[in-house]
């Protein structure tokens, strides 16, 4: 299927590790032109060098979602040295602050929904006006799972990742007519640094190896994923190229599960 997003331009934030790693991998491999970012200009960095075959259709600028002013000089940076953009992949985020609601600081809640929720609002406001003068968009939020089914440790991360689906859902209301399409994408158990880290801290905690956590994870927490594995960042980021695409014409407002059937309900 040629998803045609040749010579479009596409930002992605949290773009140095996992599944934004990805995504800009692969929308660069389809012809678009990347704009990557992240908070650490080293990681970015490295990122880069990773993606060099691709060197003349990339552009990098570190900036942490959570300070507007570093995601204004961004937006101006962008202006100035990229032009408009046609997509915006929305993925960067924090597994944030664990455990039951009694335990969780204030600043814990206030941590992770700073990045994953006013991050994302943050990002898309300095964008937007760009994303509607094109008259052709395409805005993707990287929710997750943990949306739909809150689980009771990580509460901050749900509330903010439902969050997501409720924004995204009102924004492609808005800008459909304009051609600026708005859909969300809600991955699980993704192998990637979030989850290694996850992992590496259930692996101490059970005295186990860390593929023993995996698997005893995967049996008593994720028991609806039927593959019995971790995703790989590349199927996820292969739905979230295929939403920023022309073959993506009739799609918006939706949110695409890539979780192996983790989400039990219909
Ligand atoms: P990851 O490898 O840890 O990547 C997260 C990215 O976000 C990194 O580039 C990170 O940069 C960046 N980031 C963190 N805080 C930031 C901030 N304040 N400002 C700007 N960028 C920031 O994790 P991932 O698994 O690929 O996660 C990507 C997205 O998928 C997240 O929104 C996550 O919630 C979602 N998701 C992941 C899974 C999963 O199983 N992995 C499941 C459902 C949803 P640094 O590395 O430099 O900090």
């Amino acid at each position: 299927m040629d998803l045609n997003i040749r010579g479009r331009t596409a930002l992605v934030t949290g773009a140095s590790s996992g599944i934004g790693f990805e995504t800009a991998r692969v929308l660069l491999n389809e012809g678009a032109t990347v704009v990557m970012t992240g908070p650490d200009p080293d990681e970015l960095k490295d990122a880069v060098d990773r993606l060099s075959a691709f060197k003349d259709s990339l552009f990098a600028y570190d900036a942490d979602v959570t300070v507007a002013s570093a995601v204004d000089r961004l937006a101006a940076d962008v202006a100035a040295e990229v032009g408009d953009l046609d997509i915006l992949v929305n993925n960067a985020g924090i597994h944030g602050a664990g455990g039951l609601f009694h335990e969780i600081s204030q600043e814990g809640w206030d941590r992770t929904i700073d990045v994953d929720l006013m991050g994302p609002v943050r990002v898309t406001r300095a964008f937007l006006p760009g994303l509607r003068r094109g008259g052709w968009g395409r805005i993707v939020f990287v929710s997750s799972e943990d949306a739909v089914q809150p689980y009771e440790d990580e509460l901050p991360y749900c509330a903010a990742k439902a969050g997501l689906l409720s924004l995204a859902r009102g924004l492609s209301r808005t800008y459909a007519s304009e051609g600026v399409l708005v859909n969300t994408v809600s991955p699980a158990f993704i192998a990637t640094p979030m989850t290694d880290e996850m992992m590496s801290a259930r692996a101490k905690e059970q005295n186990s190896t860390f593929d023993e956590a995996i698997a005893s994870f995967l049996r008593e927490e994720r028991p609806f994923m039927e593959l019995g594995r971790r995703g790989r960042p590349e199927e996820v980021a292969h739905v979230i190229a295929f939403l920023c695409s022309d073959a993506a014409s009739f799609v918006n407002g939706s949110n695409y599960r890539v979780d192996s059937g983790s989400v039990a309900t219909i």
